[in-house]
């Protein structure tokens, strides 16, 4: 899987003329070798020639953390008075073009541009973007992992196990992340619970709210997979809205087209058509009853080893979906101060057709817990 990785990278930077890659924290690097830096101010960098033997930096106290690859990359440990920039500089040699990682500290690029101010900077995404957009069968199966991890989770919550009116947004918020953490993932990445008039905010911060009666209770929350050491872990990504009491009839015809234009979206995500398209299907259908300009944000972002990555399902965006694709559905309404819903499944898409990874129940459900 890993040699395979770093063949399609270097094809990459061949065509891209990119002599030298260089990753660090972020999901690159765990993409490429299995191995994720840790997020200090200790450099650890991965340096790919567009030939030659990979040279993975790394804090030496930090070396026992990695499972080796020797066929894909060295180690070299450094010691703690020892210079990391001036190591990766070294290492670099006289090459022109150097892409560096989206995610690599501010501090170590400008520390390298210094240590190599002839050479031209790029980003990474250039190479890495489109080669992650496009999942290998193994990704699949491990978003597949994912989503079935977090269905369980909607089904606690759809079957009233988990507890709302009387409890805190924060205090659900935990709960959730306990659950994900039990349904196979090793990291919740988010667990939001938005109530009543707080579901008017797409990524409302759980506060400390009292969940009423006779509202709406919006949960979106993902995770990252548990994999074996030195394997990346793959993220999760859903949301449900519940009602706790009988459910208004002015929210529910809302609702009604909410979930109708999800169904319509997931239906239209099929290999070739614009990803812009997508996005406009889900619209056009919220438009028809008459909540267009509540629909405030895009229909849906890739997802793979980050949580939102290409390809991005919005306007503008006119690439072709390409079989291996995966991306989020997530079509919302969000009427200020009042009340708010949104629906989001991980899809793909397949020669086949689109294939939907998450089955929970897409019904607003009521729970009187
Ligand atoms: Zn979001
Ligand atoms: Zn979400
Ligand atoms: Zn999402």
């Amino acid at each position: 899987m890993f040699a395979r990785r770093m063949d399609r990278v270097r094809q990459a930077m061949a065509t891209q003329g990119v002599d030298m890659l260089l990753l660090s924290v972020g999901p690159d690097l765990p993409w490429l070798i299995g191995y994720e830096a840790m997020p200090l101010e200790r450099l650890t960098m991965l340096v790919v020639p567009a030939d030659g033997q990979a040279t993975l930096v790394i804090p030496g106290f930090e070396v026992p953390r990695v499972v080796e690859r020797g066929d894909l990359f060295t180690i070299r440990g450094w010691g703690e008075t020892e210079d990391p920039i001036a190591i990766v500089a070294d290492l670099t040699g006289a090459a022109g073009t150097l892409a560096v990682g989206d995610h690599t500290w501010a501090r170590f690029v400008i520390d390298l541009q210094h240590a190599k101010a002839d050479a031209r900077w790029v980003r990474s995404t250039g190479v890495t973007a489109a080669l992650r957009a496009v999942k290998e069968p193994e990704e699949i199966e491990r978003l597949q992992k994912a989503a079935d991890g977090v269905d369980r989770v909607a089904a606690a919550l759809h079957a009233g196990e988990i507890p709302l009116v009387g409890r805190t947004e924060a205090d659900v918020s935990a709960e959730l992340s306990r659950r994900i953490l039990a349904e196979g993932h090793v990291r919740v990445n988010f667990a939001i619970v938005a109530s009543g008039p707080n579901a008017a905010s797409p990524h409302h911060h759980a506060s400390d709210r009292v969940i009423q009666p006779g509202e709406v209770v919006l949960c979106d929350f993902g995770g990252v997979t548990a994999e074996p050491h030195g394997e990346p872990g793959y993220c999760s990504d859903i949301t449900r809205c519940v009602y706790t009491g009988p459910v208004p009839a002015e929210f529910q015809e809302a609702y009604d087209a909410l979930q109708a234009a999800q169904a319509q979206a997931v239906a239209a995500a099929v290999v070739g058509t614009p990803a812009e398209a997508v996005d406009k299907v889900a619209r056009d259908r919220l438009a028809q009853a008459g909540l267009a300009e509540y629909f405030i944000h895009r229909l849906g972002h890739g997802i793979g080893v980050e949580e939102h990555e290409d390809p991005y399902l919005v306007s503008g965006n006119g690439a072709p979906l390409e079989p291996g694709n995966a991306f989020s559905i997530e079509p919302g309404f969000y009427i200020p101060n009042r009340w708010g819903a949104r629906l989001e499944d991980i899809v793909v898409a397949t020669e086949q057709g689109p294939l939907a990874l998450n089955r929970a129940n897409h019904d607003l459900v009521v729970v009187d817990a």
